[in-house]
Order: C-alpha cells, then sequence, then structure tokens
C-alpha cells in the first residue's frame, strides 16, 4: 500500500509556521497585508477569494478586498493595480483570474510589479525561476515541490515526469523540479507515447487536465505521485487527474484528491505575502 503524502496536514503546518512568523514581527511593527481583487461575480472565484481571505485572517495578514463590478473597464483595473503598486502598505496584490473577456488577462498580470506578484504569473517572474534568480513561484507547483521536500522526497538524480506544460502549472513545476536537481521531462497532447515515459518516472506530477485518465498502467512500480487535478465526478464527488484506485496499489508515496495538492497552493500563496514584506523591506 502506498503511503499517503498529506496536504492538509503539511499545510496546516505551513501556515502555523507563518502565523507566528507574522506574529513576531508584527511585535516589531510590522504589518504584512495582501490586496485581492475580484472581477464579476463568477461563483468559482468567489470561493476561492473567500478562502484567501480566511487564510490570511487566520494566519494575521491584512487583507484589502477589491470587488469590481463585471463592467469594470481595463483601464479601471489597470489604474487601480497602479495605486496599489504605489501603496508602500501593500505587500502583494492579486488579481482573481479568469478575469472577464473584455480585459486582457495578460495586460492585468504584466501590469503588477514583479516585487508585489505574489502568484509568480509575471512574466518577470517566470524568466527569474528559469535561470534560477529569486522572484516568486507559481504557488501550485511550489506547493508540490514542499509536500516533496516535507514528506521526506528527495528530488536529487530522480526521474521526474510531468504531464501538463501549462504556464501555471506544469511549466513552472518543471523548472522547480529542475532546480532542485530531478532530471525531468515534460509531456503533453502531442507526446507519442506517454505510457513509455511515465512508466521511467521516480517521481510523477500529473497536472493533465483529464479526471482519473493516468491509471496504473501509466506508472512504474514504486513511484511518488502527485496528483495536481481537480474535478467533480459523475456523483458530486472531488476526484483528481490519477485513478486512485487503480494508481495506490503500485506508488510507493501517493496524494489523494481531496487533501493533496489543493490545500498547498492558499498555504504558498500566503508564503509569497510574507516573503514579500521581508523583500520590501530589504
Ligand atoms: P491546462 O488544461 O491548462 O493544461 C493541461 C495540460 O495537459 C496541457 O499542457 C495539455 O497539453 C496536457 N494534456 C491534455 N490532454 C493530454 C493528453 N491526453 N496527453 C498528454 N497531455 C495532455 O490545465 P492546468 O495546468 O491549468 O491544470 C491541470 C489540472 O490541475 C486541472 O485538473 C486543474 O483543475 C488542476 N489545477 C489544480 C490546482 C490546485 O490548486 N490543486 C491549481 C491549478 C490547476 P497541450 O499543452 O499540448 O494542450
Amino acid at each position: 500500500m502506498a503511503q499517503l503524502i498529506d496536504g492538509k496536514q503539511i499545510s496546516t503546518a505551513i501556515k502555523e509556521e507563518l502565523k507566528e512568523k507574522v506574529s513576531s514581527l508584527k511585535e516589531a511593527g510590522r504589518e504584512v497585508c495582501l490586496a485581492v481583487i475580484q472581477v464579476g461575480d463568477d461563483k468559482a472565484s468567489s470561493v476561492y477569494v473567500n478562502n484567501k481571505k480566511k487564510a490570511c485572517e487566520y494566519i494575521g495578514i491584512r487583507s484589502l478586498s477589491y470587488h469590481l463590478p463585471e463592467e469594470t473597464k481595463e483601464e479601471e483595473l489597470l489604474s487601480l493595480i497602479g495605486k496599489l503598486n504605489e501603496d508602500a502598505s501593500v505587500n502583494g496584490i492579486l488579481v482573481q483570474l479568469p478575469v472577464p473577456a473584455h480585459i486582457d488577462e495578460d495586460r492585468v498580470i504584466q501590469a503588477i510589479a514583479p516585487m508585489k506578484d505574489v502568484d509568480g504569473f509575471h512574466p518577470q517572474s517566470v524568466g527569474a525561476l528559469s535561470i534560477g534568480q529569486p522572484g516568486f513561484v507559481s504557488c501550485t507547483p511550489a506547493g508540490v515541490v514542499a509536500l516533496l521536500k516535507r514528506s521526506g522526497v528527495a528530488i536529487e538524480g530522480k526521474e521526474c515526469v510531468v504531464i501538463g506544460r501549462s504556464n501555471i502549472v506544469g511549466k513552472p513545476m518543471a523548472l522547480l523540479l529542475l532546480r532542485e536537481n530531478g532530471t525531468v521531462t515534460v509531456c503533453h497532447s502531442k507526446t507519442a507515447d506517454l505510457k513509455e515515459v511515465t512508466k521511467r518516472a521516480d517521481i510523477l506530477v500529473v497536472a493533465i487536465g483529464r479526471p482519473q485518465m493516468i491509471d496504473a498502467s501509466y506508472v512504474k512500480k514504486g513511484a511518488v505521485v502527485i496528483d495536481v487535478g481537480i474535478h467533480r465526478d459523475e456523483n458530486n464527488k472531488l476526484c483528481g487527474d490519477v485513478d486512485f484506485a487503480s494508481v495506490e496499489p503500485v506508488a510507493s508515496m501517493i496524494t489523494p484528491v481531496p487533501g493533496g495538492v489543493g490545500p498547498m497552493t492558499i498555504a504558498m500563496l500566503m508564503n509569497n505575502v510574507v516573503e514579500a514584506e521581508g523583500m520590501q523591506r530589504v
């Protein structure tokens, strides 16, 4: 039986550590602050924004909330971001994606000052990661590395295979595993023989966006399997990109869905906000 990698427990430990850090910063007269902007009333976005506010509250981070109407003009949003960039009391700025279709998402991402880009989506943050310079890292892949490290999985020298090459998960995931000295292969929809590649993996990270597609036939015996996917199955139950029942007997370690990668994303966002405060003091 595979050992479960408990994202709930690990993310709670990270949040507790951050809570202590923020409390000692407060004693030194320093306040950490995140600005969260939501445009429109997308239901899933409202849930994510609310969870982020709750996490801030728990850790002791001040959160500023800007809920703008659906018809907000791009210039208005960019102007708000500009003001928050200039506001020294704001350490991190997050625009909940997706934004309504009439707003150019790339322009929004690029408007956020890289020093406050706690989502790690700005091209400067992505470039810094690829050339090994300090900068913010996209929260979900950063969460995967934290899960591996805190579960005692050595990445150095391992065959790491990432399925998926999106800008927010697959690509930064591959760069992070490379930074940790893994030997990294990235697969995507044009990969000729997916199973042949994934069966080489000591560490398999699945971010394919297809419910329960990866079964035991894709997995080497003893592999560590990380499932980034989140979906609802036909019974409205949460499931991942990995067929857990099939893969669990083959893997040595595996993340469940829910309770694996999911809770790590917010914990890493909180970590980025606290780091931002430190970086801006220098
Ligand atoms: P995308 O849809 O943007 O990317 C999916 C990737 O998988 C693409 O690179 C695509 O290839 C590849 N792919 C799709 N089908 C196949 C296939 N049959 N064979 C091989 N590769 C394939 O998804 P995201 O990266 O945004 O998200 C991935 C998953 O992670 C989703 O389930 C999402 O819900 C979840 N997620 C979870 C988060 C969390 O906090 N836990 C946060 C973000 C995402 P190509 O590039 O060629 O199209």
